[in-house]
């Protein structure tokens, strides 16, 4: 790697010491403060030097990565001709995030906001063979989402860089081993960044296509509930955690059935206070519409019904929370009253009913609950399935371990998108037999200026950045913090001319100013190691090295310190190995 080392009274690194007030997200104030961006307009950002200089590290480690993956990389363009659009069904689908335009001879056009179109077509004009078979094709390119509330500095921004992948194989098993290899390389590369992450297994959205993950960097800002494992690799959205079924079956005596008084009893509250019961005694009876008529779901007093996984249990496309009239149709009372017992209607319920016994549950008539209702005596549900939201007290679906639920951010997307957009293209090609067959693809984008944004998210103080010295601007800084002392200055520049000789890349704080003044700033930009030459140090014939990580000092011989420094640099490197 070519060292860039720089002086601070040659650069641009417009600090502030205001925290902005357009600024909500920590990032976003740092990034600001630390003179790495400026806004231009909503969601449009300058990027300073200093913030380029982080942004090229990740793309340098991104294309390091994509490369030794056997990735290719490509250039596609920003503007994109309307008609590809149209042909994959796109143009209408996408909405205003997608910016169209007309060019001088009255054409559609638009910025890309992903470049599935433009790759497939390249594909399809170049590839025509099994034997060209399989290619993952790269580049790194600006994208322009036209976001309705640009918000978080670059982290949600309209114009961003992206590096943006796609695969293409003859098969599925093809293709499965092209995302394996992309997964593999996105754990390297954020490892790399020095980011704390977990892959999510992840629903596909607006791309389409059958499997996902997201990579998650794990910061308490983050917009995202997700929940992982303390013991291994799981983790998951909130919304798409499994809870693991339990087949032990309830082992209470059964009691008798009781019909109790509960005028204007409804809410799970009111009716564990009224009847001083425990909410996990309690059965929700909860009725719901769907394309094939009302259903009804049975969850625990305590648990959270989560409706995506009801959906898919049913395999219905339509489902809501039924209207009173439903309610009263399906259960012969008001909301608030409906039971199990006797309902006509098919009931699914979730996996913790099974272990329940002598549950207190809508009587099915109003201002009426019974107690002591058990299934198969009572009343028979269809069947038992995952229907609920998961809780802190929930082990591990894989391997039982304790859950850590926290908040993430989303810095890479990998989609096994199958023939979608190769099917209305026509991205075909021929295989052994002479059969021609349609490509399997697949996409992997990462948001190179929200890996910055997030991995200070993840590590900065009350006085700045902490920058993972893997995507820091510079590795070392150097504060000669009496410039008038010639002593001072020489040592100083003497290492600043040892260090870049030697590769390091170092930032040399060359400006006449207070020493707490550049100490301040050295904080704030949160270059990792710190060189402080002064003449106290020099007293003892020493410079004081200081990781930004870390409160401790210590001294090195200023004859040792090209060497002492740059095993310091390379121990941080080690560390994110
Ligand atoms: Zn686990």
């Amino acid at each position: 790697m070519t060292p860039l080392s720089r002086r601070y009274s040659q650069f641009f690194i417009p600090t502030l010491k205001e925290v902005p007030a357009e600024a909500e997200i920590i990032s976003h104030q740092l990034m600001l403060r630390a003179g790495m961006i400026r806004k231009l307009a909503a969601g449009i950002y300058n990027y300073l030097p200093f913030g380029l200089m982080a942004l090229k590290k990740v793309e340098g480690i991104v294309r390091q990565e994509m490369d030794r993956a056997g990735a290719i990389e490509v250039l596609l363009p920003e503007v994109q001709p309307g008609d590809l659009w149209m042909e994959s069904g796109r143009w209408d689908y996408y909405g205003p995030e997608l910016l169209r335009f007309r060019d001088r001879h009255n054409r559609e056009s638009c910025l890309g906001p992903t470049h599935e179109e433009v790759v497939t077509d390249l594909v399809r004009r170049e590839i025509h063979s099994y034997k060209q078979l399989p290619i993952i094709l790269y580049q790194i390119q600006t994208k322009f989402r036209d976001e309705i509330r640009p918000r978080f500095g670059v982290m949600r921004a309209r114009e961003f860089t992206m590096k943006d992948a796609y695969s293409f194989d003859i098969d599925e098993e093809g293709a499965n081993r092209s995302y394996e290899l992309m997964y593999t390389a996105y754990g390297a590369i954020f490892r790399r960044c020095g980011l704390k992450f977990r892959a999510v297994e992840a629903d596909t959205g607006a791309i389409g296509g059958s499997f996902s993950h997201e990579f998650m960097v794990l910061a308490d800002t983050g917009e995202d509930d997700i929940v992982s494992c303390q013991n291994c690799p799981y983790a998951s959205n909130l919304e798409k955690a499994e809870v693991r079924g339990d087949d032990s079956k309830a082992t209470e005596a059964e009691k008798e059935l009781q019909v109790v008084d509960t005028p204007g009893i409804k809410t799970v509250d009111e009716v564990t206070r009224f009847l001083s019961v425990g909410p996990e005694k309690l059965v929700k009876t909860l009725i719901y519409q769907t394309e094939d008529g009302p259903i009804a779901a049975l969850v625990r007093g305590d648990h959270e019904l989560n409706e995506t996984k009801l959906k898919n249990v049913l395999k219905v496309q339509e489902l809501a929370m039924a209207d009173p009239e439903t309610v009263f149709e399906v259960t012969g009372a008001p909301m608030g009253f409906a039971g199990a017992i006797g309902l006509k209607v098919r009931k699914v319920a979730d996996f913790s009913i099974n272990q329940m016994s002598n549950m207190v549950m809508g009587a099915n008539e109003e201002d009426k609950h019974i107690l002591n209702v058990n299934e198969g005596r009572d009343f028979q549900v269809d069947g038992y399935a995952d229907l609920r939201l998961i809780t802190p007290s929930d082990p591990c679906p894989r391997c039982s371990g304790e859950l850590r639920f926290g908040k993430g951010i989303e810095v890479g997307h990998i989609f096994k998108l199958g023939t979608k957009y190769s099917k209305a293209l026509k991205a075909t090609f021929l295989d052994k037999n002479g059969r021609e067959a349609p490509i399997v693809m697949g996409c992997y984008g990462i948001g190179i200026g929200r890996v910055v944004a997030a991995a200070i998210e993840q590590s900065h103080d009350e006085n700045g950045i902490i920058f993972p010295i893997s995507i820091s601007p510079f590795e070392v800084t150097i504060l000669p913090l009496e410039l008038h002392e010639a002593r001072v200055r020489n040592v100083a520049e003497d290492l600043y001319q040892h260090l870049s000789d030697l590769g390091v890349a170092v930032f040399l704080d060359d400006r006449d100013e207070r020493p707490g003044f550049k100490l301040k700033d050295a904080d704030l930009l949160g270059i990792p190691v710190r060189i402080t030459v002064s003449i106290r140090t020099l007293e003892s014939n020493s410079i004081e090295i200081k990781l930004r990580s870390r409160p401790d000092l210590r001294l090195a011989p200023v004859d040792m310190a090209p060497k002492a420094i740059r095993e310091v640099v390379q121990g941080l490197y080690d560390s994110l190995k």
